[in-house]
C-alpha cells in the first residue's frame, strides 16, 4: 500500500483518487475549496469511455446518468432545421459526475480547504506545502497527482513554460429551465443537441437534467455554450470585469458577470441566433462566460510528480472529451501503478501512454475550433463548415469514428 497525494478534488482528481483507494492505497485528496461545489461546471456530453471509466469503479449508472438525444439538428436563423442526424448520445453535468464521485470516496480522505502551495521531492518520497486558513501544513507521499486544473500551481512549478493560449474567443454558456420555454422551442429543439452557426460564430446545445439531477419531462434544462470571437485585448478586458469595474483576468466567477454585458449578449442573440436559442438566451438566471485556451504539455511527469486532466492538457470544448480525457488519465495512471508500484517508473508508463493522446486531443480540438474563425464566407464554404461542426463536434470517437475527417489528420501526423 503507497502513500499517494492527490491535489485537487474535481472530477479528474476524484476519478484518480477513487480508481487508487480501491486498489487498497493510503489515498488522501486536497481540495483548496471549502464548501460544497456543487453549483459549478454546467452540462457535459458524456462517451463511452467515461462510462468506462466509471464501470471501472463499480458505479453503474449508465441508465441515471443523464438526458437520452436522439440525434443533433441544424436551426437557421429563422429557427427552421436545415440538417437532421441521427445521433443517440446521453448528456450529463458536472454536478451529477461529482455527486456519484464524491459519494463513492471515504469524506474523511476529501480535504478541502487546502491549498497546494509548493512541492519538493528527492529519490524517496514527495512533500507537498499546503495552506489551510492561513496555516502552514505538510504532506508527506510516494507519489503526488496534480489535478488542479488549467492554472495548476504544481505544473508551474514543475514545467513553468507550459502556459494556457488564449485561442481568441470566448464562450458564453448557461443552463435554461425546461419548464419556462415555449411550445416552439420545446417541440422543434429542446429534445435534440442543437446548433445554429451564424458568420464566425456557434452555439451548440442540449437537455441535462435539471435541479436535483431530474430527468423528467418538464423538470429537465437546456445547456448551452455559444462560441464568440474576441481578440484579445481591451473587448476581453471588458467581458471579464464585473459591474462593480474589478478586473478577472483568469477567468470572472459566473456571478460576477456584468448584467450589461449579460444584456448585450441578449441582444446579439436576438439579431444573430435562431428564436429558440435567443428565448434559452433570454430566459437563462444568469448567463456566465469563459474565455477558450489551449494548454499542450510536452512532459506530465516529473519523479514522483504526475500531472493530468486539465492541469496538463486543456482541448477547446468542441471535442467534449474534457472530463473523459480526465477519466482516461486516471485510469492509465492506476493501471500503470498496479504494474509497477507506486514508483517514478510507473508515472513514466502513464506518460507514455497519454502524452500523445492529450497531444491529439489538442489538435482536434483546434481544428474543429478554427471554423469559427474561417475566413473563407462563400455559401459554399459556409454549408461545408456548418455540417461538420454538425457531425463532428462532441462525437465519441469510438462509436462515430467513422464520420471523423479527422482521421486523415491523425494519420498525417
Ligand atoms: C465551455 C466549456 C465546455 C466544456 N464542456 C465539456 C464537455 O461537454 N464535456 C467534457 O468532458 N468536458 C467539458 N469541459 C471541460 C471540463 O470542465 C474539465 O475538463 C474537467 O472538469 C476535468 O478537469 P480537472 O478535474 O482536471 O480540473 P478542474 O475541473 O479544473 O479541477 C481542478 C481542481 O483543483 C482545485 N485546485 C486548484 N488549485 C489548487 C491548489 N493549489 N490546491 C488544491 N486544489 C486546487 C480546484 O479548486 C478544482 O477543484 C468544458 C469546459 C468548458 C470551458
Amino acid at each position: 500500500m503507497a502513500r499517494i497525494l492527490v491535489a485537487g478534488g474535481s472530477l479528474g482528481g476524484l476519478f484518480v483518487a477513487n480508481m487508487l483507494l480501491r486498489d487498497g492505497h493510503d489515498v488522501r485528496v486536497l481540495e483548496k475549496v471549502k464548501g460544497s461545489m456543487n453549483g459549478r461546471g454546467a452540462g457535459i456530453v458524456s462517451h463511452d469511455a467515461l462510462v468506462n471509466a466509471l464501470e471501472l469503479l463499480d458505479l453503474d449508472v449508465q441508465s441515471t446518468l443523464g438526458v437520452l438525444v436522439p440525434g443533433r439538428v441544424l436551426l437557421d436563423g429563422s429557427g427552421n432545421a436545415s440538417q437532421k442526424l441521427e445521433m443517440p448520445q446521453v448528456l450529463t453535468s458536472w454536478s451529477r459526475l461529482y455527486q456519484i464521485l464524491l459519494d463513492s470516496f471515504p469524506t474523511d480522505r476529501y480535504l478541502q480547504g487546502v491549498a497546494v502551495q509548493r512541492v519538493e521531492q528527492d529519490e524517496s518520497e514527495v512533500r507537498v506545502f499546503a495552506l489551510k486558513e492561513n496555516v502552514e501544513l505538510t504532506f508527506e507521499a510516494d507519489l503526488l497527482i496534480a489535478s488542479d486544473g488549467i492554472r495548476s500551481s504544481i505544473r508551474q512549478q514543475v514545467f513553468p513554460n507550459t502556459q494556457p493560449n488564449y485561442a481568441g474567443y470566448i464562450a458564453w454558456r448557461g443552463v435554461c429551465e425546461e419548464s419556462l420555454l415555449s411550445d416552439f422551442t420545446l417541440n422543434s429543439l429542446f429534445d435534440y443537441f442543437g446548433f445554429c452557426v451564424p458568420a464566425d460564430e456557434q452555439i451548440i446545445g442540449y437537455p441535462v437534467a435539471g435541479p436535483n439531477n431530474d430527468t423528467r419531462r418538464g423538470q429537465r434544462a437546456y445547456n448551452f455554450v455559444w462560441y464568440r470571437p474576441m481578440p484579445y485585448g481591451d473587448q476581453l478586458g471588458n467581458i471579464l470585469t464585473d459591474a462593480d469595474g474589478n478586473h478577472y483576468p483568469q477567468g470572472i466567477p459566473p456571478n460576477k458577470v456584468s448584467w450589461r454585458q449579460i444584456a448585450k449578449a441578449r441582444e446579439d442573440a436576438r439579431h444573430l441566433l435562431s428564436p429558440q436559442f435567443a428565448e434559452i438566451l433570454e430566459k437563462t438566471a444568469q448567463p456566465f462566460l469563459q474565455p477558450i485556451y489551449d494548454l499542450a504539455s510536452d512532459q506530465v511527469v516529473s519523479g514522483r510528480i504526475a500531472i493530468m486532466g486539465d492541469a496538463a492538457f486543456v482541448a477547446r470544448p468542441h471535442i467534449g472529451m474534457g472530463v473523459t480525457k480526465a477519466a482516461e488519465d486516471a485510469a492509465a495512471i492506476s493501471d500503470s501503478i498496479r504494474l509497477h508500484g507506486a514508483s517514478s517508473q510507473a508515472l513514466l508508463a502513464y506518460s507514455d501512454q497519454r502524452l500523445r493522446a492529450g497531444q491529439l486531443a489538442i489538435q482536434r480540438a483546434r481544428w474543429l475550433g478554427d471554423y469559427i474563425k474561417s475566413a473563407d464566407s462563400s455559401s459554399q464554404a459556409i454549408s461545408h463548415r456548418q455540417h461538420l461542426m454538425v457531425s463532428e463536434t462532441a462525437i465519441d470517437l469510438g462509436r462515430y469514428g467513422h464520420l471523423s475527417t479527422f482521421k486523415e489528420i491523425q494519420l498525417s501526423l
